[in-house]
């Protein structure tokens, strides 16, 4: 039996991963006995032969940051002329015009804006929550809430506490890229450490948000250093288990990779292979964390469909609009129809679900949705 052989064997029998084999995975290019293995674990949490989505829609509400990632094409400086503020109304009108699709989820999520007050984010939920009571509000990553901690003077629990009170129903897990501090130092030092990162994250685990997880490749990572980054995740959740926290922890595990286009940061765009085995390795080595997103809109439809056979059970949202990874260039725009047609093409049974991940409708044989959307920005 290969190396490899005997940790995919490890996995099958229920044990757990430990740092060494998923170096070894990551290694490996046996990606096809990755992906199989992977999808007899995702099997046995989701035997259902269903992939679900959510309709959902990006307000990227700023493009103004301080925070100077090199990676990054969206962001203009504090003071540019090419920054905005998108007004509220605008903000309204976006959350109406999803909803009036079937959209359930405003993923808000902007640059670490310094000259908004805290009191804009917690003024802002409130409206919004009186406008669209039923919409939820998956919004901030962990670099904007610790903007928010910077500019109010507030510890992490008020800040969190406040937004939640406020209408934040879950956090999106935006900004992990790698969970490490040697590859954060040279892509993106002004954001924070990792455990900066985790910090907030388990900070909405201890006030009872769920929140989500991201991991992208291809920033000059190790194959340790990616290992490292599930484990460190890994070890997250266990804590929200073992701490009995009102909230489910990361419900959600989506990697993607890094895209090079117009970003300061040259570097060989990450093959589908190395996307498709980070997936794999993913459902592997994450034994607590239930849902493994596909990354349609980075990796194009195509891999994405591919995804679903190698522990993927979920399709991501609708993405309405997604201007942050689109500057970088990731341009595929899939509507809500064409989402059923690659989720069947894979063989499974498309499902509407919330933020959650409880489903809301599930789409048998041919059937459409009546109203899709019309992309534009
Ligand atoms: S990735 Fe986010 S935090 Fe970094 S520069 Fe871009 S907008 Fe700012």
């Amino acid at each position: 039996m290969s190396a490899v052989d005997r940790i995919l064997d490890k996995r099958l029998r229920g044990e757990r991963l430990d740092l060494e084999d998923g170096v070894r995975l990551f290694e490996s290019d046996e990606i096809e006995k990755l992906g199989h293995a992977a999808n007899i674990m995702m099997q046995r949490v989701h035997p259902d032969p269903i992939t679900t989505f959510v309709i959902g829609r990006n307000v990227n509400y700023t493009n103004v940051c301080d925070t100077f990632c090199t990676f990054c094409a969206f962001y203009r400086i504090p003071g540019s002329s090419e920054g905005y503020l998108l007004p509220d109304e605008v903000i309204f009108q976006k959350i109406k015009e999803t909803e009036d699709v079937g959209g359930t989820e405003i993923l808000m999520q902007g640059g670490t804006n310094p000259n908004l007050p805290f009191n804009y984010y917690t003024d802002l939920l409130r409206n919004i929550k009186l406008r669209f009571p039923n919409i939820t509000m998956h919004s901030f990553s962990p670099a904007e809430i610790r903007k928010m901690q910077e500019v109010s003077g507030l510890s992490l629990e008020q800040v969190v506490r406040e937004l939640r009170e406020a209408g934040l129903d879950s956090l999106p897990g935006g900004g992990a890229e790698i969970l490490d501090d040697r590859i954060r130092k040279q892509i993106s030092r002004h954001k924070g450490t990792w455990r900066d990162w985790m910090d907030v994250m388990q900070m909405a685990h201890k006030v009872g948000l769920n929140t989500s997880a991201t991991m992208v490749i291809g920033f000059g990572e190790t194959m340790e250093e990616r290992a490292l980054h599930m484990l460190r995740i890994r070890d997250a959740q266990d804590q929200c288990i073992e701490n009995k926290y009102d909230s489910k922890g990361f419900l959600a595990f989506i990697p993607f990779t890094f895209q090079p286009d117009n970003t300061g940061l040259k570097r060989e765009r990450e093959t589908p292979e190395a996307y498709l085995k980070t997936v794999a390795i993913g459902r592997l080595m994450l034994d607590n964390v239930p849902h493994l997103q596909s990354s349609w809109v980075t990796m194009g439809p195509e891999v994405g469909k591919l995804s679903l056979s190698y522990g993927c059970n979920d399709f991501g949202s609708t993405m309405m609009e997604e201007n942050v990874v689109s500057s970088a260039g990731a341009v595929h725009k899939v509507n809500i129809n064409s989402i059923l047609e690659l989720i069947r093409e894979a063989g499974k049974i498309p499902a509407q679900r919330n933020t959650r991940y409880d489903i809301l409708k599930v789409f048998k044989d041919g059937t459409q949705v009546e109203r899709d959307f019309v992309m534009q920005n």
